[in-house]
């Protein structure tokens, strides 16, 4: 017979829980807490679910933007490069 888990949502950042599903409540544990989630001895029956609290999603969606963002600026800068390249050569 297999046992249903309780799957717990926690962030991988702050390691804080959310406690309610529905209303996507989360709360900060403290370290102590989130250890004895996490732990062995309760792994029979908690399962941890790592992703993001929703202020630490906003902060790392912003940091990927943020790369995104360089990475597209680099792209036209190095575009425009070659078109002036190109124009220099013609
Ligand atoms: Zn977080």
């Amino acid at each position: 017979m297999t046992e249903l888990k309780n799957i717990v949502g926690a962030c991988c950042v702050c390691h804080s829980i959310r406690t309610n599903n529905e209303k996507n409540i989360w709360e900060s544990s403290d370290e102590e807490a989130y250890k004895i989630a996490n732990s062995e001895a309760l792994g029979d029956w908690i399962a941890l679910s790592h992703g993001y609290c929703p202020p630490c999603g906003e902060a790392v969606f912003a940091e990927i933007k943020k790369v995104k963002d360089k990475r597209r600026e680099r792209q036209t800068y190095e575009l425009r490069e070659k078109i002036d390249e190109r124009n220099h050569a013609e």
